[in-house]
């Protein structure tokens, strides 16, 4: 008897890690379905892309690659095609208008449903939508989600987001915050462990102001840094205001807890972020940093900054550059402005010209660029840990140290997942070299 061919989907993803779990969900849902994952669009009988609405570049990435498609299925009418996430939930139905080759439309809450909309929209030749907010975010079972990292899993630990940033348009696509109930958490752990996981990250868009049955985000790292099996945790994102000092002390209590904070600041001038209605100063966020790094030695810090912000001046991007200059971060995210719909900045005149944008964001990078390496350069010499999550090819293998910097090193494929020492040999502004020195158990 001849075997039916099993049908292929690809994913598009845009944006940020939410994102990426999310897609990683998707895949999941799919394979318990029967399908297995193309190598491409090309291959694929279901392309989905899921969308990223927080900047314009984003959004004019997932219109062309819409466009692609629609081309492609002139030549291949089977091919289906759906759109999901944040777009999708920000324009509506109106996301897919001038754009009849698509056949499924799912909101960030109804990802559960792509299956069977596929099948509706297969059986009826009509478009399949549901983009209702109401649906339960957290409902696609642990074991299905099919995590692209083979080390690292992602595990959300709330959705959504309270704040009123000025710039963000996360609260209108991804609604109003809400916190997994903390047992539910822990045995997602509990189950990516037992897939042989070595290293959880917990993500939420404010991760840090988490609360839930009496629990706040120090007691839930707590409860997963106890997962019996786990090597290494990690979170993201953090929000300023949402840092205490019981969370600092975390990152010396617990073991698993890797000394690493991603922790976005914006702005370096206290006009731009009031403006931004961020909730801290300048003053407030270097305290705590300060407090940060008088409780964890040697934490790793990260940022993320816009530039060209409405009415921002040369005296206050100044003030940025020598905010990095004070806290000196490990790693940096720098973004131009851009004006999104909905968003209470959208009042205020988008009036740094792009050149000026553009150059902001040329000197941010390159400030960034030259304080890495001098970082970096300082490493050369001694041990790390590394949890190898890459194979280079060739021979070579990558991974990530405790405090999330990428070393690069000659081993065979099967260092993958493995913890192993290494000597640090050369360094660059965005990863080090080394050589294999010891495995861990
Ligand atoms: N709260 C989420 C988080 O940090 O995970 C989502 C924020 S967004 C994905 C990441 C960064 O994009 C923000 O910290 C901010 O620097 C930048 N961003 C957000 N809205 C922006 C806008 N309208 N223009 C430029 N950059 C923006």
């Amino acid at each position: 008897m001849e075997m039916k061919a099993r049908k292929r989907f690809f994913i598009q993803t845009f944006g940020c890690q939410m994102n990426v779990n999310d897609s990683e969900k998707v895949a999941g849902l799919l394979e318990a379905r029967g399908f297995e994952a193309a190598d491409g669009a090309h291959e694929a009988d279901f392309v989905f892309l899921n969308t990223c609405a927080v900047r314009e570049k984003a959004s004019e990435k997932f219109r062309q690659s819409l466009a692609r498609l629609g081309r492609a299925k002139r030549g291949r009418p089977g091919l289906r095609i759906g759109v999901g996430g944040c777009v999708a939930q920000l324009e509506g139905p109106a996301v897919i208008s001038g754009a009849p080759q698509v056949d499924v439309v799912v909101g960030t809450h109804n990802l559960r449903r792509i299956p069977e909309l596929l099948e509706q929209a297969e059986a009826n030749g009509r478009v399949a939508i549901d983009l209702d907010r109401g649906a339960d975010a957290f409902d696609v079972p642990n074991a299905v989600t099919a995590h692209a990292n083979p080390v690292r899993a992602y595990v959300t630990a709330m959705e959504g987001c309270n704040l009123v940033c000025s710039f963000c348009v996360v609260p209108r696509t991804r609604g109003p915050e809400v916190n997994r109930p903390p047992d539910d958490i822990v045995a997602e752990v509990e189950a990516v462990v037992a897939r042989g996981f070595p290293e959880v990250m917990l993500l939420g868009q404010t991760v840090n102001a988490y609360h839930s049955h009496g629990h706040d985000f120090a007691d839930l790292l707590a409860r997963v840094d106890a997962v019996s099996g786990l090597r290494r945790l990690r979170f993201t994102t953090s929000h300023p205001s949402h840092v205490t000092p019981r969370m600092a002390d975390a990152f010396r209590d617990l073991r698993r807890v890797c000394p690493y904070l991603h922790l976005p600041v914006q702005s370096g001038s206290d006009r731009v972020l009031q403006s931004m209605r961020r909730g801290y100063t300048r003053a407030q966020y270097l305290d705590t940093i300060a407090m940060l790094r008088d409780r964890v030695p040697g934490l790793a810090l990260s940022s993320d900054v816009i530039v060209g912000y409405p009415g921002e001046t040369n005296a206050e991007f100044d003030e940025t550059l020598s905010l990095l200059e004070q806290v000196g971060f490990d790693g940096l995210f720098a973004f131009s402005y851009s004006p999104r719909p909905g968003t209470s900045a959208l009042r205020l005149e988008d009036d740094v010209p792009e050149t000026e944008k553009k150059h902001r964001l040329h000197v941010v990078n390159d400030h960034q660029q030259q304080w890495q390496r001098r970082r970096n350069e300082t490493l050369v010499g001694g041990h790390e840990e590394v949890l190898v999550e890459t194979l280079d090819g060739d021979g070579r293998v990558s991974g990530r140290t405790p405090h999330f910097r990428i070393v690069h090193l000659d081993g065979p494929d099967s260092l993958l997942g493995q913890a192993v020492s290494v000597e640090i040999t050369r360094s660059g502004p965005n990863s080090l070299q080394g050589r294999l020195s010891q495995l861990f158990h």
